[in-house]
């Protein structure tokens, strides 16, 4: 049933069996699946069933970035309505890979105390909730040819892209299992007896203000809200629930998207084709102790054209700007800028898991009263010489194929020049999972750490980044979760 929490306060339930926060894809794989088992489940989103700015200037807050030069948007970068953020993405779907999963990620923090099976044994029914047919799987590269020691062709598959709200809106407004209510922002964990969370506070845009009741509260507001929230519950423990060891949104990360050059294209590969992608091989990643990348060779286009492809989110990001510092007019020709006969090198690097790179609380509070955040992004000496390694050997590569000539920008070849990078709108890490709390902030079972009844679904849950695209794997682990749930009968 959907309702409205400002109008149908009275269709609340003294309690119930599960408590999702949060409407997107993370928080509806676990909702359908609890339901679906018979269990009795509340999703709050705190955004309406269409967009509103009321409700997304709920994520304006301050951003900064070191290491590098870029700028992040908290608002270009999610949406917050009904279907979260799948209202905006552009369906790229790509699994972990084994070698990139099973590694340690660098640094001085443990990658994934999970093993890679646990991940794969929910690839099937995460591609088919995102629309993708596990018949045909991740194993058709578009172009065999294209292998080196360093790069091989990428695999991945276009879901349509899945829109949540509108996928799952028989179930929400016909399951008697399900109550959804919308414009229910959940402004705080309330702690009850031996450190459990009794209820979520939560809160309408009219004042209306109700303690939400549940066995269980699983957080799947995305990795910057969900940080959010678990900070700034400090009543009973003052740094915040599940942060006895500072790990509460730290290690944020991103996928750089780094201009790794501009090409001259070799006519005799390129007549027909506008875009070449690859991935990087087990091999480079290991031997040279970098990150893992998809790496696009992409012959220049109209970014405004594109509504789903990778320059999406730059479009996003640079209307975004735009506005922010009133530019337009100005940057007008960038949208529609062509620049026929050359191409341009663009990537989704894995940045790997980096303390300093965090979500901290603000003093400044939001309309709701919550206190607002400051993302920092930081790019480590790691990630720097990940992306330099990167970029100089596909250079080399590409000569070698014979698909083109690369020139490399001066961040590439001179490192004291501070890299260039955009964002990717990929927000991971900052409840990350690890075997031990001083690593993270959840178990293995995505239980946060010291609080029996908390559970984190989503990308922010992931121990380290990989280079691929992260909602698919935050649904495989969503459904994971909502298994090991049903299967321990804790409600
Ligand atoms: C332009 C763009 C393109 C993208 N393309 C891709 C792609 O091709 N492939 C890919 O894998 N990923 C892509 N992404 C990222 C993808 O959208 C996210 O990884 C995904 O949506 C995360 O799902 P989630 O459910 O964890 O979080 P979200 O989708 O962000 O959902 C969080 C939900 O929580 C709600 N919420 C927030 N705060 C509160 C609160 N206090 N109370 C109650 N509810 C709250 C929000 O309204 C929202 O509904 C893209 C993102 C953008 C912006």
């Amino acid at each position: 049933m959907l309702y409205d929490f400002d109008t149908d306060l009275d269709k609340l339930l003294s309690e119930y069996d599960y408590c999702v926060c949060g409407s997107g894809p993370s928080g509806m794989s676990v909702a359908t699946t609890l339901v679906n088992a018979g269990k009795k489940v509340i999703i709050l989103e705190g955004g309406g069933k269409q967009y509103s700015d009321r409700s997304q200037s709920l994520y304006e807050s301050k951003s900064s970035v070191a290491g590098f030069n870029g700028y992040y948007s908290l608002t270009g970068t999610r949406a917050r309505y009904l279907g979260g953020t799948s209202n905006f993405w552009s369906g790229r779907c790509k699994p972990f890979l084994e070698y990139e999963f099973s590694r340690s990620p660098g640094g001085d923090l443990p990658g994934w105390p999970i093993t890679f099976k646990d991940m794969n044994d929910y690839l099937e029914p995460a591609m088919r909730i995102v629309d993708l047919d596990p018949e045909k799987g991740f194993t058709d590269p578009y172009d065999a040819r294209l292998s080196t020691d360093n790069i091989e062709p990428d695999v991945f598959q276009p879901s349509p892209p899945t829109r949540f709200a509108q996928k799952y809106q028989d179930f929400m407004e016909n399951n008697p299992g399900v109550h959804t209510f919308v414009n229910a922002n959940v402004t705080e964990l309330e702690v009850g007896e031996k450190g459990r969370i009794s209820a979520v506070t939560v809160k309408s845009y009219d004042g209306q203000v109700a303690s939400v009741k549940a066995k269980h509260f699983i957080l799947a507001m995305g990795a910057i809200e969900n940080a959010r929230i678990l900070l700034l519950s400090d009543s009973v423990y003052p740094k915040g629930v599940g942060n006895e060891h500072d790990m509460v949104g730290r290690c944020f990360m991103e996928h750089y998207n780094v201009k790794m050059g501009e090409f001259i294209p070799n006519p005799e590969y390129w007549e027909g084709r506008e875009i070449a992608s690859f991935y990087t091989t087990e091999k480079f990643v290991k031997e040279d102790n970098i990150g893992a990348a998809n790496l696009h060779m992409w012959i220049l286009g109209d970014a405004g054209s594109d509504q789903g492809g990778r320059l999406g989110p730059l479009r996003y990001m640079i209307q975004d700007f735009s506005c922010h510092f009133d530019l337009t007019d100005k940057l007008q020709w960038l949208l529609k800028h062509k620049c026929g006969g050359t191409g341009v090198i663009t990537t989704l690097t894995e940045q790997i898991p980096n303390k300093d790179s965090r979500v901290t609380l603000l003093d400044d509070v939001d309309e709701l009263g919550m206190r607002k955040i400051n993302l920092h992004w930081d790019m480590n000496a790691f990630d720097a010489r990940t992306i330099r390694t990167q970029a100089i050997r596909l250079a080399k590569d590409v000569a070698e194929l014979k698909i083109g000539r690369v020139k490399l920008p001066e961040y590439i070849t001179d490192e004291s020049v501070a890299i260039d990078s955009m964002a990717h709108a990929h927000h991971i890490g900052t409840t990350r999972m690890a075997a031990e709390a001083k690593h993270g902030v959840v178990d293995s079972n995505a239980k946060v750490f010291g609080v029996d009844n908390l559970h984190v679904a989503g990308p922010s849950v992931f121990s380290t980044g990989g280079g691929g695209n992260p909602t698919m794997p935050g649904i495989q682990l969503a459904l994971r979760l909502a298994d090991h749930l049903l299967a321990t009968e804790t409600a």
